[in-house]
């Protein structure tokens, strides 16, 4: 393993819009079960957060999230490789500002909408004063997603890459959806040392949410929504309780490597 005995356990959650709408339903209805959770567990989490929804959920979000780490998820949730570089440069820097202005608390990580990122990423994430990314993959089954055995975050000059992991089976992302999408078979492939899981607050909501979308995107986004997401969730995270910690506590840790 590449980080020998200490590998840790990063849960990841993106706070964006609803199911790929405008909207805040999922946050007020999931959030405060998922912090009640994460509390029962005593495990830490980060949470990515998109800085338009502060307006709508800016309580909320600073009431249930105290004990977790802030992160940006940029200001719009835009895909960062279809707007101009001016544009891209305001997404990681506005975003920051209206977080750390919000939460009175530093924001040292980002993560791109969809996972893509445009050209010179990581010169753009270090000048917009980030610590660390975690954008590195796909959210599709992709050759891009680092096998848990071949996962590690590296240096690259003042940014350190936490890249996202699969699932055993290797391409598979280490996300809710594909569990949720592969249940029963999802408990299986969960890996044992995969360092990074990451999920969205709208798979853990109602899945009537989703009617607005169209089908196939419907019916992919309902399979094993709500209370079976949360049971799949529980059962990912009891067993790696102990090993979590913030992406900011493991990239200071990475910064420290000899
Ligand atoms: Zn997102």
């Amino acid at each position: 393993m590449a980080d020998g005995p200490e590998r840790p356990f990063l849960l990841t959650v993106d706070v964006e819009p609803d199911w790929g709408v405008r909207g805040h339903q999922a946050v007020a209805e999931t959030l405060p079960r998922l912090s009640a959770l994460l509390r029962r567990l005593r495990m830490r989490a980060t949470f990515f957060i998109v800085a338009e929804m502060l307006d709508a959920c800016g309580a909320l979000l600073e009431r249930e999230l105290a004990e977790h780490e802030i992160a940006s998820h940029g200001l719009t949730h835009r895909v960062l490789t279809e707007i101009p570089p001016e544009e891209v440069a305001r997404e990681l820097g506005e975003s920051r500002r209206r977080i750390e202005e919000r939460f009175g608390r530093a924001v040292r990580g980002f993560r791109a909408p969809f996972l893509k990122t445009p050209a010179g990423w990581l010169e753009r994430v270090s000048a917009a004063g980030y610590a660390y990314d975690s954008s590195c993959g796909a959210v599709a089954p992709s050759p891009r997603n680092a096998r848990p055995s071949r996962w590690r975050a590296e240096r690259h000059g003042t940014v350190v890459e936490l890249p996202v992991t699969t699932l055993r089976c290797g391409w598979f992302p280490f996300n809710l959806t594909y569990l949720r999408l592969l249940a029963p078979a999802g408990g299986w492939l969960t890996p044992a040392d995969g360092a990074i899981m990451f999920l969205h607050l709208h798979e853990l909501a109602d899945p009537a949410l989703a009617r607005v979308l169209r089908p196939p995107l419907r019916w992919a986004l309902r399979r094993n929504a709500g209370e079976p997401a949360w049971r799949l969730l529980e059962s990912a995270l009891t067993p790696r309780a102990a090993r979590a910690m913030t992406c900011a506590e493991y990239a200071t840790r990475v910064t420290q490597r000899p």
